[in-house]
């Protein structure tokens, strides 16, 4: 008799599980088009979150963004939720507040400005737009050093980004033009070394990537640069803005994903 039941491993068990529990949400992440399943996030964890936010600590912030998103998502396709893109990671925040709240909501927003923190301004849900992720018509592949080393480029991950951000918080480094050149080495994916007939990948973690990238030429790190203003992806938060306290208006404001997420 039991030799009749078709026998299911646990991704199908999971898959089953995702399809008829109404209460997790599904939705395609806009870099890997891999799934990710999305629990409701319980009241604890958002407490612990507003208070980290009150506190105006990015990195605490962050850190909680983490483990709710460890908590809460899984993704089919990346066994470490950290392998997610920056934008993937992004993406997951806002539908996570999405399924909380209706299609009108308030949101928090810090004038570029003056700096002056808005409150209450209001945010309608429909206008979020998630712009997939495209190859760069310039390629992702950079040959450099006479051909002998290929570099293969890719958005930024979290786990990477992780590194990175502790790298510059360790270097004290406060200039944005500083940050952003380090952040620009978490877009190297992939090192290879070709040399007679012989392909060797090397593998880095996110600082023997800044050291290596620190030591490319300028005309590769024009390219890396061309590549990342190519890849403009992702969620993006539009609002209509106007200041209360200076002259700054915009009709594409953005909004900011970890304060949005909160409100
Ligand atoms: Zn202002």
């Amino acid at each position: 008799m039991s030799d009749d039941k078709p026998s299911l491993s646990i991704n199908d068990l999971r898959k089953i599980y995702a399809t008829n529990a109404g209460d997790e949400l599904a939705i395609d992440l806009c870099y890997s088009h891999h799934k990710a399943f999305i629990k409701p996030m319980k009241v604890r964890d958002k407490k612990d979150l507003l208070k980290a936010i009150e506190s105006k600590n990015e990195k605490l912030v962050q850190s909680n963004l983490d483990e709710i998103v460890e908590k809460y998502v899984r993704v089919e396709g990346y066994d470490n939720i950290a392998h997610m893109t920056v934008q993937e990671r992004y993406q997951v925040l806002v539908a996570m507040r999405r399924a909380a709240a209706g299609d009108e909501t308030k949101i928090v927003h810090q004038c570029p400005k003056c700096e002056h923190v808005g409150k209450d301004i209001p945010f309608n849900m429909t206008s979020i737009i998630t712009k997939e992720f495209e190859e760069p018509a310039v390629g992702n592949i950079i040959s450099t050093a006479n051909g002998s080393i290929r570099i293969t480029l890719g958005p930024i991950r979290r786990c990477d980004e992780k590194v990175l951000e502790k790298i510059i918080f360790d270097k004290k480094l406060d200039l944005m033009s500083e940050r952003q050149f380090i952040m620009l080495a978490g877009y190297i994916h992939k090192v290879e070394v070709h040399q007679d007939d012989m392909v060797a990948e090397i593998s880095m973690n996110a600082s023997e990537k800044v050291e290596f990238f620190e030591n490319l030429s300028s005309r590769d790190l024009d390219r890396i640069t061309e590549y990342v203003k190519s890849t403009d992806y992702g969620v993006k938060l539009p609002f209509k803005f106007k200041c209360d306290k200076c002259d700054y208006q915009n009709d594409r404001e953005e909004a900011n994903v970890a304060v949005f997420f909160i409100n």
